[in-house]
């Protein structure tokens, strides 16, 4: 069986009590986590030990995204088990762009236990018992969206992304589509390829098929049950507002 846990629904920054984005997977023993943003190493700890995370996808190289990178680093370097290296996979130019604001006596050994490897759209990464899919967001920054795969369980996270045909695809048929729902289209117009709206992001639910819509990275001014019926007005499937800490079993 495959759970989804979110460590942080806030889109952009932190809210009171909402840390940034992170969705841990777990399957078998397996544990990837989807992207690792801002106060959500704390909610990590809640649930796991950071020993047990096997490997990291970043989606892309905005900081509500990696900055907790850093503290997943110092806790598998000082860890009381031992150091033990994490596979990280994210966008071109992360191990470089993230190192940069690590002082000397940290840069050797984060290379060493945060292991980067190049991610990019089209690739197929067998990840345990997990096989992700790879497709590309739209951003202003080159971004990720994945299918995570375990047997029948398929879960889709579009990172940060703008509508797209690409999302589609990511999403089709999908048991659960973890969107990104940053706005109200009241509070628009809003810049064109950054992010969607409660609306859009409900539409693409409904245009892939997927089964069950959360709505995430809601931008923290904002209520996420609002963002969450404005969804429902486009998709006629469950919908779940994203909250830290809440466990959504695929099947
Ligand atoms: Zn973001
Ligand atoms: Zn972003």
């Amino acid at each position: 069986m495959t759970t989804l846990t979110i460590l942080g629904s806030a889109g952009t920054h932190p809210g009171p009590g909402r840390a940034c984005s992170s969705y841990l997977v777990e399957a078998d023993d397996y544990r990837l986590l989807l992207d690792c943003g801002n106060g959500s190493l704390a909610n990590l700890q809640r649930v796991a030990d950071v020993a047990d995370v096997d490997a990291l996808l970043l989606s892309h190289l905005h900081p509500d995204h990696f900055a907790d990178v850093y503290g997943l680093y110092y806790a598998r370097r000082f860890h009381p088990s031992g150091q033990s290296p994490v596979d990280v996979y994210a966008p071109p130019g992360a191990e470089a762009f993230l190192g940069q604001l690590l002082p000397a006596d940290s840069r050797e050994s984060f290379a060493r236990l945060c292991r980067f490897h190049t991610a990019a759209p089209g690739a197929t990464l067998e990840l345990g018992p997990l096989e992700v899919t790879l497709f590309a967001a739209r951003h202003p920054v080159e971004a990720l969206a994945s299918r995570v795969r375990q047997g029948d369980d398929v879960l889709a996270y579009s990172g940060d992304s703008a509508d797209t045909p690409e999302l589609v695809d990511c999403a089709r048929d999908a048991d659960v589509f973890l969107c990104d729902a940053t706005w109200l289209t009241a509070g628009g117009p809003y810049p064109d390829g950054v992010h969607m709206t409660g609306r859009q992001a409900g539409a693409l639910a409904a245009r892939a098929g997927a089964g069950r819509l959360v709505v995430t990275h809601v931008y923290p001014a904002l209520d996420p049950v609002q963002v969450a019926a404005e969804a429902a007005g486009a998709f006629g499937g469950e919908i779940m507002v994203a909250q830290d800490l809440l466990r959504v079993p695929l099947s």
